[in-house]
């Protein structure tokens, strides 16, 4: 244990913990989000939504250096709506829809806003494919198989879309502690094994 490492996690949970619902604070959390009408994506009811959640996690991010991704019902809009980081650009996706995903699973120390700083270690499919609409209501669809990253997140956010949370997915022996700065280090280096 690190004490000091482990103190800094906790100063900057504190710091960030009013930006989204923590876990036991909204049943929103663990509840379906409604799917978004088509025709609405333009009206100024999401544009507001969509411009919230940016707002939040570049507040995120730029007081923790952390975060990736955040979807709608993490502050309180149950609408199946979620954003994530591309590089310092962030994309939008609503009413996402895995339609294929890689055989091949890979466990790696996840951070959930809503859950900090509890990791769960878990395991995901390397790659997906996901269908969704962007802001401009284009149809897209997600397919990288390099970018391991976004895979993950992207199917973290989708999960809340569905009242999950990483947390729920793992036995309580894979819950474990932000506490150790080698961790991730540690994980990322695997990741790169793994490709080669
Ligand atoms: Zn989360």
């Amino acid at each position: 244990m690190n004490s000091k490492y482990k103190k800094k996690t906790f100063e900057d949970a504190a710091l960030v913990s009013h930006l989204t619902y923590q876990i036991g604070e909204s049943n929103l959390l663990r509840k379906k989000s409604q799917p978004v009408d088509v025709t609405k994506i333009d009206s100024p009811e999401i544009k507001k939504v969509i411009s919230k959640l940016k707002k939040t996690l570049r507040e995120y991010k730029r007081l923790t250096g952390k975060g990736k991704g955040i979807a709608a019902v993490q502050i309180g809009i149950p609408s199946n709506i979620a954003i994530f980081f591309i590089g310092k650009k962030i994309e939008t996706i609503i009413n996402p829809e895995i339609i294929e995903k890689s055989q091949r699973l890979i466990e790696y120390p996840e951070i959930c806003m809503s859950a900090n700083p509890i990791i769960a270690m878990l395991k995901r499919p390397a790659w997906i494919k996901v269908k969704y609409l962007n802001e401009a209501g284009e149809e897209k669809i997600w397919d990288n198989e390099k970018d391991f990253i976004i895979n993950r997140v992207l199917q973290h956010e989708i999960d809340h879309t569905n009242g999950i949370i990483n947390i729920d997915l793992v036995p309580s022996d894979k819950l474990i502690l932000d506490s150790d700065p080698k961790l991730f280090i540690k994980y990322r280096k695997k990741l790169k094994d793994a490709k080669n």
